[in-house]
């Protein structure tokens, strides 16, 4: 059954995973992660993912797309570029697509780095199977049921109704590894390995823009340099708790999310 096929992330895992700086580290070893979401309509979008990125890790976060200014007010740390992905400069792991609107150019530029991709939101809309396919670094798709529906040409239903089989259909078809978000998160690997299922977190997630904090999450332990399953599930972890400790309860925005990050990692720890 099931059962078989299925491993919760234990705290003492997650504990192992964090990325902590050694005492010579510096900004570019401890990794940089660069986010290429947000539009002129969702400028929001990329603020929350540029929030759980500063909150993942990765010793710099790089912005590229039309909400740098949003960005820079709410974020003065983030190094954020007027140019293309290609041009942005240097960059461990990418996330893009949330609030990325049509920006089909931008996805298609971020897929063919040689470099960890994590793709959100408008991004699978956009990508290319068969770009995904050919890529040597690893891919994280981050999809809930009703994108993962959308990329398998089925019911969002119908994917709520076999989530097991559903992440581990897309991970084989993307050759990607997949984490599908719901009340339980599931983390597919392409290898078809046992998959990972997260429970930490709380109905009070079902916010607007709580994914994007994900993402950025998620991106900057790729930068950092944790393999994407391990990325993904430890993501998710933290995001659950951190969605307890912030609701409490009571309901929160995403952003109160993204700042209960630090105190979640330090319990954790
Ligand atoms: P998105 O739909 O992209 O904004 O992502 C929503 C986030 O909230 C994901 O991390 C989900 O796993 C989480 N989430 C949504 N609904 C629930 C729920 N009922 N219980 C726990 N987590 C949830
Ligand atoms: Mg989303």
């Amino acid at each position: 059954g099931d059962a078989a096929v299925l491993e919760a992330l234990q705290h003492a895992d997650a504990a192992r995973l964090l990325p902590v700086p050694g005492a010579e580290s510096d900004k570019y070893r401890r990794g940089v992660v660069g986010i290429a979401a947000g539009s002129a309509r969702y400028p929001g979008a990329a603020v929350l993912a540029v929030s759980g990125a500063l909150r993942g890790g990765a010793g710099a976060v790089r912005y590229v797309g039309p909400a740098g200014d949003a960005v820079i007010a709410r974020f003065p740390e983030t190094l954020v570029s007027d140019r293309g992905p290609k041009r942005a400069g240097r960059v461990q792991a990418w996330v893009v697509g949330p609030g990325a609107g049509d920006d089909a150019a931008t996805v298609a530029e971020v897929v063919a780095a040689d470099v960890p991709v994590l793709i959100d939101a408008d991004g699978l809309r956009l990508v290319d199977v068969g770009a995904v396919r050919a890529r040597t670094a690893p891919t994280l798709l981050t999809p809930h049921a009703g994108e993962a529906a959308a990329l398998l040409g089925v019911s969002r239903e119908e994917v709520e109704a076999a989530r097991l089989s559903s992440a581990r259909e897309l991970a084989a078809r993307y050759r990607a590894t997949v984490l599908l978000k719901g009340s339980t998160t599931l983390v597919a690997a392409p290898d078809g390995g046992p998959v990972r299922a997260n429970a930490t977190g709380t109905s009070w997630l079902a916010t607007a823009g709580s994914g994007d904090v994900l993402s950025g999450l998620a991106g900057s332990l790729l930068a950092s340099g944790l393999p994407a399953r391990d990325a993904g599930s430890v993501a998710a972890y933290l995001h659950g708790l951190a969605g307890r400790h912030a609701a409490d309860g009571a309901p929160v925005g995403a952003h109160d999310v993204a700042e209960a990050l630090p105190g979640v990692w330090r319990d954790v720890r």
